[in-house]
């Protein structure tokens, strides 16, 4: 007997029919066994529809009263789904009970509409558990010390989902979703992208411009230290698969040290168009100079990717950064209006089409020349590169981003993430 989380997305909920069949899965895991607490979402659309509802009344959304009461309102969505959900089980001949964030309680800040979850109670779980009952938990919501409903922002039922998990050792958290699980690259760029049946934690955090669509970053943030195994998992499959089938479809983020890891080297291809580039020419090459020009970008609140600086020529370098490109009108105007005029730069040069193209894998750490394989592959592709930044885990570089997709393909073949890669026994273990 285990004891198992799920967590079912707003698609999986978005009508009685579909609640049916969530009550039918999860009562075919409570039949071979199993303890069950399950973490569902709002019905699709119930959240955007409480929302907008909210909107019409209220414009002002940073007001802190108002954000009071927004969380008020999108917390009920998971309410109805919990409760629905209850009754599905029940009228399946599975005693079940349902629980919103205050009744467990889950604790949280109080920065409503993004709060935190600081602590999960498991007693009142753990004796419905005992007493035979399937346990449904809202997720997305809590409550802080002042007993002030709060939510965990857009998406946030995958966190709950993995914090309940978490605080009651669950032996493993089931996300079913709407994707199939965790692909070398998005299956829409490189059509051969093969679906991994394992990823670490950290390649998953590295992975995260494509794996934010597939689950809240937080959670796998959240799951990694708490170290709750994960497994994303399509909510498409029948009910009535067999369950051992089921048990081990998707894909499993765990630890690197489990015996499940593949041995890629390059476990997959991230990308993303979020980031714009802003070149500052000619700036004395002086101590302080970076300070300069970046502390202004940080004190206002902008935060800052990449980073480079060329050798200076006759006392002037160039420096470039990168920034998201919502800041970037931003940040273009702060470094014209205050930055250019304090260093004497010469010129402020700013590109939004580009985009950050990176390979990830924990195995990038103990095997040299990976990063000059990315090199090569695109120089032979005829592509320019204009940044570039590592980590143990992953090398990035900035492109054209009308290149992305070519650079994405030719990367992805490089690499051979289309071809499955035998278990882990032909290698070394893979030391920190
Ligand atoms: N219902 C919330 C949302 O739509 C939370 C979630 O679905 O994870 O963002
Ligand atoms: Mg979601």
């Amino acid at each position: 007997m285990a004891l198992i989380v799920h967590k079912y997305g707003g698609t999986s909920m978005g009508s009685t029919e579909r609640i049916q069949s969530v009550a039918k899965r999860v009562a075919k895991w409570v039949r071979a066994g199993h303890q069950l607490v399950v973490v569902p979402s709002a019905m699709s659309g119930e959240t955007n529809r409480l929302l907008g509802l909210a909107k019409t009344l209220a414009p002002a959304r940073e007001d802190a009263a108002v954000q009071r009461e927004l969380d008020m309102i999108a917390s009920t969505g998971e309410q109805v789904s919990v409760g629905l959900l209850a009754l599905a089980l029940q009228a399946e001949g599975v005693p079940a009970i349902s629980y919103t964030g205050w009744q467990v309680p889950v604790r949280t800040d109080s920065a409503y509409t993004k709060a935190r979850i600081q602590s999960i109670e498991g007693d009142r779980v753990r004796a419905d558990l005992a007493a035979g009952r399937v346990v449904i938990i809202t997720g997305f919501q809590g409550i802080d010390d002042a007993g002030h409903i709060t939510t965990l922002g857009r998406g946030g039922s995958d966190t709950s989902a993995v914090a309940v998990a978490a605080a009651l050792k669950a032996d493993e958290c089931l996300i079913y979703t709407d994707v199939d699980g965790v692909y070398t690259t998005d299956p829409r760029i490189v059509p051969t992208a093969r679906r991994m049946a394992a990823i670490s934690f950290e390649e998953m955090l590295e992975m995260a411009s494509l794996g934010s669509k597939v689950l809240q970053i937080r959670s796998v943030e959240f799951a990694g230290k708490y170290r709750v195994p994960l497994r994303v998992l399509s909510s498409f499959t029948p009910w009535d698969i067999p369950l051992a089938e089921e048990a081990v479809s998707g894909t499993l983020i765990t630890f690197e040290e489990d015996e499940h890891m593949e041995q890629a080297i390059v476990a997959g291809i991230a990308f993303n168009r979020d980031e714009a580039k802003i070149t500052v020419l000619g700036v004395p090459d002086k101590p302080g100079i970076a300070f300069q020009i970046l502390g202004d970008v940080a004190d206002a609140n902008i935060d800052v990717d990449m980073i480079i600086q060329n050798v200076a020529r006759d006392g002037r370098t160039d420096f470039s950064f990168t920034v998201h490109r919502n800041d970037y009108a931003r940040t273009m105007e702060l470094i014209k209006d205050k930055v250019q005029p304090a260093t004497g730069a010469a010129e402020v040069q700013g590109d939004a089409r580009i985009c950050k193209v990176s390979i990830v894998g924990i195995g990038m750490r103990s095997h040299a020349g990976i990063a000059s394989a990315m090199f090569r592959t695109l120089s032979e592709e005829g592509i320019n590169i204009q940044m570039i930044s590592t980590s143990e885990i992953k090398t990035s570089v900035v492109i054209d981003e009308k290149y992305m997709e070519l650079a994405v393909r030719a990367l992805h073949k490089v690499f051979e993430l289309d071809v499955a890669k035998p278990g882990g026994v032909s290698e070394a273990p893979i030391s920190g």
